[in-house]
């Protein structure tokens, strides 16, 4: 069941089409220019997607469609590797104190905050994640959404939302919350794909980011990211492009999604493997997707 919804960012009902991906219209605010779904599912059909499946599988449906990650867990290196570098950010503009993860996913970030000082808590729409990130990593992971969790005013120092404000169903919203529960001058870290980016205005309706339409309902340009949260309270410190460590054989046999699988691919995905390169670590600056700091004011 879909529902039809109005710009997030400017309240306005007036939208060109951007680009259809599986039935699915993305369009962009005429006056605002925030891009968006709509019509979309609505919010439980949305959260419902989040299974142990989600973080396990080869990305792929109807051999077009991205959705979650092949395998979150035994990336755990690469993930942190690349999360460790954020933090170090963060740590530039904010004292040391309580930190919340929202849509901490399986706990990799808690995990490294904590064990350089921070006092942590995450928060997982995911049932799967949750429990992995309590169980395994011995976490303080409570279950449900920012608005539904109500944690008190000023709770925080650090709100971290990294690869979530594209999903959740109100974003200015949103952001008000974390502005409520941050204290006065506490940091907020973002990461969200940038649909201003040229690799997303080369690419159209092929960028993965459009691709994962089932779990993505809102695409942000710098300028409107930057906008939501100044509307939210809060003064943009920092944005840049986000960078990324991965594995060179699982990014091989990405390439293919984006129509590059001749047999020259082929041959060099082969030739990676053959010659054990699959595991070597690289770290790639896709310009794709922005980080943004911001304080609260
Ligand atoms: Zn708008």
């Amino acid at each position: 069941m879909l529902e039809s919804v109005r710009c997030n960012l400017c309240g306005a009902d007036d939208t060109v089409h951007v680009a259809e991906i599986d039935g699915f219209h993305i369009v962009k605010c005429r006056q605002c220019g925030l891009v968006y779904v709509n019509p979309r599912y609505r919010q439980q059909q949305l959260q419902e997607i989040y299974t142990e499946e989600y973080y396990d599988h080869d990305g792929i449906n109807n051999g077009l469609e991205f959705f979650g990650y092949s395998n979150y867990v035994d990336d755990e290196e690469n993930i942190k590797t690349t999360f460790a570098k954020r933090l170090n950010t963060i740590e530039r503009y904010a004292t040391k104190g309580r930190l919340l993860d929202v849509g901490c996913a399986t706990g990799f970030f808690l995990d490294l905050a904590r064990s350089n000082g921070w006092e942590v808590i995450g928060s997982e729409v995911s049932e799967f994640s949750a429990r992995y990130a309590r169980q395994t990593l011995g976490l303080d992971v409570r279950l449900g959404t920012l608005k539904q969790l109500s944690f008190e005013d000023q709770a925080f120092d650090v709100v971290t939302m990294w690869d979530v404000i594209e999903h959740v169903p109100d974003p200015l919203g949103e952001l008000r919350e974390v502005w409520r529960i941050l204290r006065d001058g506490g940091v907020l870290s973002i990461i969200t794909p940038d649909v201003g980016s040229l690799v997303a205005r080369l690419l159209g309706s092929r960028w993965e980011e459009f691709r994962r339409v089932r779990e993505h309902v809102y695409f942000f340009s710098r300028r409107t990211m930057c906008e939501t949260l100044r509307r939210a309270g809060f003064r943009v410190l920092k944005t840049e492009y986000a960078d990324k460590v991965f594995y060179l054989g699982p990014a091989m046999h990405r390439l293919k999604y984006y129509m590059l699988d001749g047999v020259l691919t082929q041959a060099a995905t082969a030739g990676v493997y053959k010659l054990g390169l699959d595991k070597m670590r690289l770290n790639i600056n896709p310009f794709t997707k922005m980080a943004v700091y911001a304080c609260k004011e």
